[in-house]
C-alpha cells in the first residue's frame, strides 16, 4: 500500500471512522460538544474550587487551569507547580469535573499524569519532540495545541509522534496563528475545522481565548468554531478576570461563560449536535 501521507496512524486514510477519546467520563469526538473551561492559571484554592463549583452548576464537564505557565516573560507569574496540581484534584475529587492542565518538560509531565485526567501540551511545545515522545508512553488523553506558526502537516506530524509512541487518545486544538494581524492576539483558523477533520480522525477542539486575546470576541469565535464542525471548546474563565494573574483580558467571568454555553447549545442543535 503505498502512503501517500506522511502520518499514518492519525490519517483518515488508515481510520476511516471518527475516533472518541474518553477523558474520565467525558468523551470527545462523539455527537456531543464538550466545553473545557476555567482558569489561564490556578492562582488559589478559592479561585480553583469557585470555578470547579461553578463549571459543574452551568454544564461545563472539564476544568482546565495551568500549574506550570511557559510564559513569554520570564518576570511573569510562572505557576504554583504541584501544589496547583493538587487543587484541581481537589476540585475534581469535590465537583466531578475532569481536569486537564499543561506539562511544560519531563518532570512536569510526572505530577501532571498522577494528579490530571489529561495532559495538555501547549503551543509553544508542539514540536518539543522529546516531550512528544514522553507523553506518548503516558496512559492519560493529550490535549495537543497547534503551535502559533506550525502549518497543519506539522501539527498532524507532532500528533503522529504521540501516537507513534503508544498513546492513541489525543484531542487536537486549533488556538490561533500567527498573522499579520494585530488586532487579535492569533488569527484563529476556522478552516483548520474542516480540513483536519477530513484528513485525521482525531477530535479537534477550539480556544478562541487565546485566538482573540480580548474577552468580548470569544462568543463569537466560539460560535464560528462550533458551527464550523469543532467537537469542542476550551474557554479562559476567571472568577475575577480583572484580578487574573495571566491572560485576564481574554478571559470570561461567570456570568459570560453562563450565556455563552446558552449559545454553545443553540449553535450545537442547528448543526445536529448535543452539548
Ligand atoms: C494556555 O492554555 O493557557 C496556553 C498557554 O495556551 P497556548 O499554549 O495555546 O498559548
Ligand atoms: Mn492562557
Amino acid at each position: 500500500m503505498s502512503v501517500r501521507k506522511p502520518y499514518r496512524l492519525v490519517s483518515r486514510d488508515f481510520h476511516p471512522e471518527d475516533s472518541v477519546i474518553p477523558v474520565g467520563h467525558v468523551a470527545f469526538g462523539g455527537n456531543k460538544v464538550v466545553v473545557i473551561s476555567g482558569p489561564c492559571a490556578v492562582e488559589s484554592r478559592e479561585q480553583v474550587l469557585t470555578s470547579g463549583e461553578f463549571m459543574a452548576r452551568v454544564g461545563v464537564p472539564v476544568l482546565r487551569g495551568g500549574a506550570y505557565k511557559p510564559r513569554t516573560s520570564p518576570y511573569s507569574f510562572q505557576g504554583m507547580g504541584v501544589d496547583g496540581l493538587k487543587l484541581l484534584a481537589e476540585a475534581r475529587d469535590r465537583f466531578g469535573v475532569m481536569v486537564v492542565t499543561e506539562a511544560v518538560d519531563r518532570e512536569s509531565l510526572d505530577h501532571v499524569v498522577e494528579w490530571a485526567d489529561m495532559v495538555q501540551i501547549g503551543a509553544r511545545n508542539m514540536q518539543n519532540y522529546e516531550l512528544l515522545k514522553a507523553v506518548g508512553q503516558v496512559k492519560k488523553p493529550v490535549l495537543l495545541k497547534r503551535g502559533f506558526a506550525a502549518t497543519i502537516d506539522e501539527w498532524l506530524m507532532a500528533a503522529e509522534y504521540v501516537a507513534a509512541n503508544g498513546n492513541p487518545n489525543i484531542i487536537l486544538c486549533e488556538r490561533g496563528i500567527r498573522t499579520y494581524e494585530t488586532k487579535t492576539r492569533n488569527t484563529l483558523d476556522i478552516s483548520a475545522i474542516p480540513v483536519v477533520k477530513q484528513l485525521s480522525h482525531l477530535p479537534v477542539v477550539i480556544d478562541p481565548s487565546h485566538a482573540a486575546g480580548t474577552w468580548q470576541w470569544v462568543a463569537p469565535l466560539a460560535r464560528a468554531g462550533i458551527a464550523a464542525g469543532a467537537d469542542g471548546l476550551i474557554i479562559e474563565t476567571h472568577p475575577n478576570p480583572a484580578e487574573a494573574l495571566s491572560d485576564g483580558p481574554q478571559s470570561l467571568n461567570f456570568r459570560h461563560l453562563e450565556e455563552l454555553m446558552g449559545d454553545v447549545a443553540r449553535v450545537a442543535r442547528a448543526v445536529g449536535r448535543d452539548v
